[in-house]
């Protein structure tokens, strides 16, 4: 069946502005329209949406507009044959650019300053604190395109780039790779150990107790993948008690996170409202790919990030 509307799911507010994301389809083949929890759909429907809905399993084709999928029944959508597609692809450049701005505030003091900014304090940091990121360690965990991204960005800094990933498939600016069951290996020695992993069952969890003790007591863990992949309750101990250094968090196990997280109080730690991806041309970006896979769907041509 060919596809003859594109319905543009409420939910899309929670990280774009809606009609400035419907206008953005002025010009594909079929028309857009924003709908609410009110729908019925059929194959000749596709719904660009943020959060999952059961009804959707009856549309032709849809497509999640956030990169990690995890809250959507993959399982379910095999069975009923419906597409789903996600937005991985577009997220090298933003979620990139906060995990470097994490990384340099975090060894150059910007949140620091700032911190004492706010006091009209003329703060001065101890003289061993602040160091230069280049020649630092940096250990990406996941490396796909933001991953990937990040890895450029910090071999361009003058960074030594280790990574972790399933396959062997080599990735421009990583000196060694490692197979995550190496990932002590990985992380024993890194100033940085930055997240870009999916949120998967063997992604939970995996910076735990364990992970902070192998890592080095001045090692920073910044996390820009899911709140679950780290415990936060070992970060938050392992923070305190000076087993690591501090964290970049852009994510949480709970969103938004709770007024009474530990997290909120730790000097060394920078908290960002799950905002990785937030820029003034996010609906654009989306917008192109889902206006790429329209065209493919209605050529028969295989969808482009195909998650089930
Ligand atoms: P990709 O699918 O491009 O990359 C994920 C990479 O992780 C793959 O290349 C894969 O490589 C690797 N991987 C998967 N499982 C494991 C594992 N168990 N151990 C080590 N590596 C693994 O996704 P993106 O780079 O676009 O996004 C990554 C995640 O970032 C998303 O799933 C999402 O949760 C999060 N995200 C966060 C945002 C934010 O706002 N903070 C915005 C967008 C995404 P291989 O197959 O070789 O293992």
């Amino acid at each position: 069946t060919e596809l003859d509307q594109l319905y543009i799911h409420e939910s899309v507010e929670n990280v774009i502005p809606q009609d400035a994301f419907v206008d953005a389809f002025d010009e594909v083949s079929i028309p857009a329209e924003l709908v609410g929890d009110d729908r019925e759909y059929d194959a000749s429907d596709a719904v660009a949406t943020y959060a999952p809905r059961p009804e959707f399993l009856n549309a032709g084709w849809v497509h999640c507009i956030r990169a990690g999928y995890d809250e959507f029944d993959t399982d379910a959508y095999d069975a009923a044959g419906v597409a789903l597609t996600n937005s991985s692809g577009i997220h090298g450049s933003t979620v990139g650019e906060l995990a470097l701005t994490f990384m340099l505030s975090l060894a150059r003091l910007g949140h620091r300053y700032r911190d004492h900014q706010n006091e009209r304090s003329w703060w001065e940091p101890p003289y061993d604190r602040p160091f230069t990121i280049e020649n630092e360690r940096a250990c990406v965990v996941g490396l796909g395109t933001i991953g990937e991204a990040i890895a450029t960005r910090c071999d361009a800094l003058g960074m030594d780039v280790v990574g972790v990933r399933r396959s062997d498939e080599p990735v421009p600016g990583v000196s060694e790779l490692f197979d995550p069951d190496r990932l002590h290996d990985a992380i024993e020695n890194a100033r940085f150990v930055v997240l870009t992993v999916p949120h998967t069952p063997e992604t939970e969890g995996l910076l735990s107790d364990e992970e902070f003790a192998a890592m080095r007591d001045d090692a920073f863990v910044i996390n820009v993948a899911r709140g679950p992949v780290v415990d936060e309750e070992s970060l938050i101990a392992a923070v305190k008690n000076d087993r690591i250094a501090g964290a970049g968090l852009d994510v949480f196990e709970t969103e938004p996170l709770p007024d009474d997280s530990p997290l909120w109080d730790l000097d060394e730690v920078i908290i960002s409202p799950h905002k990785g991806s937030a820029t003034n041309r996010y609906h654009l970006d989306i917008a192109d790919l889902v206006a790429e896979n329209v065209r493919r769907y209605q050529s028969g041509d295989i969808l482009k990030n195909r998650v089930a």
